[in-house]
């Protein structure tokens, strides 16, 4: 007998054709641009069953077909039960934390996280009655758990940490958070769900800036939150907003109706709506074709990155590079294993002559563009100690491993000729005063 199983499509077919399609009535072949605020009634008894939570559109901030289409495609990707999809990747984090947080609550997180997140927790949480407890060596899987408290509702971790790489044990942190009862959430832009999917090592909500390696080519920002399958919400001392009685569900709770999907259902309902972080249908449907070409530029780009991370690690006027792809790398037998098909787009490296090489590095260049983002089709280059740290003190640099001479790259799709062909001509601009360290101090 032939064997009835529906064959798994791997990962480059299902950017293309996963997620269930959202019926249309002309069958236009890829999910129109729905760009309505609302959608009209049926009748009168369909308003109501609209608004008691029935099925069909009613207003774009609760829901839009275009939107839809691109949160299926994303959550079969990451293996996840669902997504949300929200305006930008800052939303996505703030919108996952607070439909998991409440005042007294506390949250533990990676130090080595995105500038934005990290005030985000420090600042805005806690004018919440939310604190955060930074997590400052992250490698460590011991240190998390002494983090940990009984307040703890949730713990926080890039999969491949902005900028230098320094990966963390995900699975070991998963299983840390599941035995105090708290769901942990990964920031998994870097490496997009083509080089890593959380919640296949225990990560319980995976959260994405769309605007870079999913949306892909720099135009629009875009958030994506996605919930799997493995952890219990129906805990009514830790989480009595999904496990206790809620009158808008008849007095039943969101754990009882919508078991391991309960966080995600009440997100999509309760949270992302009222919060009011709308995507717009234009920008999901360019985010939606940039997810259909992601399995090929993140290769290319990540192939890109080790070719160029390699030519640094041979210069003379370079001091350091941070690449989990590098064999010297800290992190390299963590990439082993959690990145094994490539190792994303972005690296960092430093140059012997400090703030004044990084200089003449970025006035130089002319195929990589001086600009903040990354994940984009082009190659970008970004001198962080002086744009997106500079609010920390020289000793949080330091200790961030941001110095003087560091630069970011996120390298793009170019030919990878040409992208060294352009670092070398910009080194060559390097003064001569600052070419290696003895003459720099
Ligand atoms: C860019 C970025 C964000 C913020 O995303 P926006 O879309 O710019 O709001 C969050 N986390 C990481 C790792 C990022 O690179």
């Amino acid at each position: 007998m032939p064997d009835s199983t529906p064959r798994q499509h791997a990962f480059a077919t299902r950017q293309l054709h996963g997620g269930t399609p959202v019926p249309d009535a002309h069958a236009a072949r890829r999910t129109p641009v729905h760009l309505t605020a609302g959608f009209v009634f049926d009748d009168f008894d369909d308003a109501r069953d609209r608004f008691a939570g029935g099925p069909g559109y009613s207003y774009t901030r609760i829901g839009n077909p275009t939107t839809t289409s691109v949160e299926r495609r994303i959550a079969e990707l990451e293996g996840g039960l669902d997504a949300v999809l929200v305006s930008s990747g800052q939303a996505a984090i703030a919108i996952a934390l607070l439909g998991l947080l409440r005042s007294g609550d506390e949250v533990v997180a990676s130090a080595h996280i995105y500038e934005g997140t990290r005030c985000f927790l420090e600042q805005n949480l806690a004018e919440l009655g939310i604190a955060v407890r930074f997590v400052h060596e992250p490698e460590c899987t011991g240190a998390w758990s002494e983090a940990i408290t009984p307040r703890t509702r949730a713990l926080f971790a890039e999969s491949i940490p902005n900028p230098r790489g320094r990966l963390v044990d995900l699975a070991a942190i998963a299983a840390i958070g599941h035995e105090h009862g708290a769901p942990l959430v990964v920031d998994s832009t870097f490496a997009s769900p083509y080089l890593l999917r959380p919640l296949e090592h225990g990560a319980d909500v995976v959260v994405h800036s769309a605007s870079k390696l999913l949306a892909g080519h720099g135009g629009v920002l875009g958030g994506v939150i996605v919930g799997g399958a493995g952890f219990d919400w129906d805990d009514a001392e830790r989480f009595p907003q999904l496990a206790g009685a809620d009158a808008t569900l008849g007095g039943r709770s969101w754990a009882e109706l919508h078991g391991p999907g309960a966080y995600l259902a009440r997100l999509r309902a309760h949270v992302a709506p009222r919060w009011g972080s709308t995507p717009s249908p234009l920008h999901a449907s360019l985010i939606e074709q940039g997810v259909e070409t992601l399995s090929l530029r993140v290769e290319r780009a990540s192939a890109n990155a080790l070719a160029v991370a390699t030519w640094l690690a041979g210069r003379a006027e370079v001091e350091s590079v941070d690449y989990s792809g590098l064999p010297e790398h800290p992190s390299h037998e963590l990439a082993r294993h959690y990145l094994p098909d490539g190792q994303g787009p972005v690296l960092a490296f430093t140059l012997l002559g400090g703030e004044d090489a990084a200089r003449a590095v970025i006035e130089r260049v002319r195929v990589f563009t001086h600009m903040t983002h990354i994940g984009d089709v082009r190659s970008l280059v970004l001198h962080p100690a002086t744009t997106t740290h500079i609010h920390r003190s020289a000793a949080e640099r330091a200790a961030a491993g941001i110095g003087d001479g560091l630069l970011r790259l996120s390298v793009g799709i170019e030919d990878v000729h040409d992208l060294i062909a352009d670092l070398e001509d910009a080194f060559a601009a390097i003064p001569a005063s600052a070419r290696t360290l003895e003459e720099a101090r």
